[in-house]
């Protein structure tokens, strides 16, 4: 369990991650406007009259986005509401014409229920996190402040594009249910789990750089074995893993030395400094009646059938934690090996290209992949799966591993000389493996009669040695492969060596 000592004790840290993901959908929540906001398209050219506000504009529900929600709640194992409502949350902002946010707030069904993903905990053990609510909402425009003097300009090409956030569940009821983040670790395993399931899903981008993924961090600590979760901060809108763990962990600390000093934590909304690795107060938490939600009057509640659950189940594609369980139950891969190659799907679908329909390759090629391709991560291109020489470097693709290990297998190659090739490769050796192979002369000697005059040499050269390997000193056939394999320039089957070796000194 990941803990903070302190100057009185041991705490532990109670996390909950709101995480805002920008739906995939050509045009936005409520109005037929283009969703497409990114920064090459010109300020204000994709507003419609709902959503700059005009008097008398109605919103009409975008059915896509529903189907998005209806599809990542399936991916996090969750409850889909058959009645859901969407809400007013009203406040002002410059980015907001409306003057209110439409939102399926707390009090309301939401379209996703209760829900889990797996993760694992900082001791590498499997941990369900569990989630309250995943619901639709419209984002906000963007202000812009620094590109003029006196001016702020406003952007609201992203004004009402879809949104859905996720909220983490804390069982307030029965708080010795730890399936909630409990370490900066888990945050970040948590937060890349929802990437990768709204990614696989096509659901979203989830891309933090761009701001298609945001996390709003919920910090709280209490002293390890306490019953009862004490008072949480919230950081806002957070859009890095590194900074959400700097973050928790800073906040974690921040408020142990309010305790531990007599003081107590006041359940305020944080910002977070990124170049001094702070929070400081941004204003007082605000609650549900400060927003005086109510339900749209102009939108009816969103009634979803089982007839459409089911057609969307239908068309849901494998999903990492289904991916992980196949790499080990058919694929016979070892639960450390299955999960570093899940940890995004192009890493997956990467090596499900290298193994194709030869399970045998499974293991070897995850070897290759995890203890060399990638300590070269310049040299594959996981995500296009591109190939040849791109910018004076070999891209190694899925089967050029395949067909190394391959030769491996059919003992055209050992091991070294496997090594000598992908070695070639990464300095941008062009050709297939057995083109690379045939160019350097590097065939394998599994000749036995070639082998086993290097054998006699080597024993007629060491005549002590084999006096003592008959005397019982067996360690020694490693000394004796090794000089074999000296005399054959590497080239010799190890496994031959080995059995002929046997056989001569036995
Ligand atoms: P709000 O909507 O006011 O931000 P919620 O009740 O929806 O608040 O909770 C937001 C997030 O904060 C959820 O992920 C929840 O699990 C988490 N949370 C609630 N109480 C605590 C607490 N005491 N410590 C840490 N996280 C908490
Ligand atoms: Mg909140």
């Amino acid at each position: 369990m990941f803990t903070i000592h302190g100057k009185t004790g041991d705490w532990e840290l109670v996390i909950g991650l709101e995480t805002h993901i920008e739906v995939l959908s050509n045009s936005k929540l409520f109005s037929g406007a283009s969703a497409d906001y990114n920064p090459t398209v010109a300020p204000n050219t994709q507003v419609s009259m709902v959503d700059a506000a005009m008097p008398g504009m109605l919103p009409v529900l975008n059915d896509y986005c529903v189907d998005q929600a209806i599809k990542f709640g399936l991916g996090i194992n969750a409850e889909i509401s058959r009645r859901s409502i969407f809400a007013r949350k009203q406040y002002f902002y410059p980015d907001l014409p409306q003057g209110y946010q439409i939102s399926q707030p707390p009090e309301v069904a939401p379209v996703v229920g209760r829900g889990y993903v797996e993760i694992t905990d900082d001791e590498g053990n499997p941990k369900k996190i569990f989630i309250e609510r995943a619901h639709l909402e419209q984002d906000a425009g963007k202000l812009k402040h620094d590109a003029h003097p006196t001016k702020s300009f406003a952007d609201y090409n992203r004004t009402g594009v879809s949104l859905l956030e996720i909220v983490t569940f804390l069982d307030t009821k029965n708080p010795e249910n730890n399936s909630y983040i409990s370490s900066p670790d888990e945050a970040e395993k948590y937060l890349r789990q929802i990437r990768e399931i709204a990614r696989a899903l096509g659901v979203s981008k989830a891309n933090m750089e761009e701001g298609s993924m945001r996390a709003d961090v919920n910090v709280s600590v209490r002293r390890v074995g306490e019953k009862t979760f004490r008072t949480r901060t919230e950081t806002k809108n957070m859009v890095s893993f590194k900074f959400i763990k700097a973050a928790i962990e800073y906040e974690a600390r921040r408020q142990i030395e309010i305790y531990e000093s007599g003081g107590t934590v006041s359940q305020d909304t944080m910002r977070y400094h990124p170049d001094d690795n702070i929070t400081t107060v941004m204003r007082s938490k605000e609650n549900a009646l400060d927003y005086r939600y109510f339900p749209d009057p102009d939108l009816l509640p969103l009634i979803i059938d089982d007839e459409r659950i089911e057609r969307i189940r239908k068309t849901m594609p494998e999903l990492p934690a289904a991916t992980r369980t196949r790499f080990i139950e058919k694929l016979g891969l070892a639960e450390y090996d299955a999960a570093r190659l899940t940890e995004t799907t192009d890493i997956s679908h990467w090596f499900d290209a290298a193994v194709g329909d030869k399970p045998a390759r499974a293991k070897p090629i995850a070897n290759w992949m995890i203890s060399e391709l990638f300590a070269h991560p310049e040299n594959y291109d996981i995500e296009n799966q591109k190939s040849g020489i791109v910018d004076g470097m070999r891209i190694i693709t899925p089967s050029d591993l395949a067909e190394l290990v391959d030769m491996i297998a059919a003992n055209e190659i050992n091991g070294k000389q496997a090594k000598e090739i992908f070695i070639k490769m990464l300095d941008g050796e062009a050709g297939t493996p057995h083109e690379i192979a045939d160019k350097f002369g590097m065939k394998q000697i599994t000749d036995t009669g070639a082998i086993e005059s290097a054998v006699d040499s080597v024993i007629a050269a060491n005549p002590a040695q084999v006096e003592q390997y008959r005397g019982g000193k067996v360690g020694l056939l490693g000394f004796f492969v090794g000089n074999v394999m000296k005399a054959t320039g590497g080239k010799a089957n190890p496994a031959v060596v080995n059995e002929i070796l046997r056989k001569k000194l036995g």
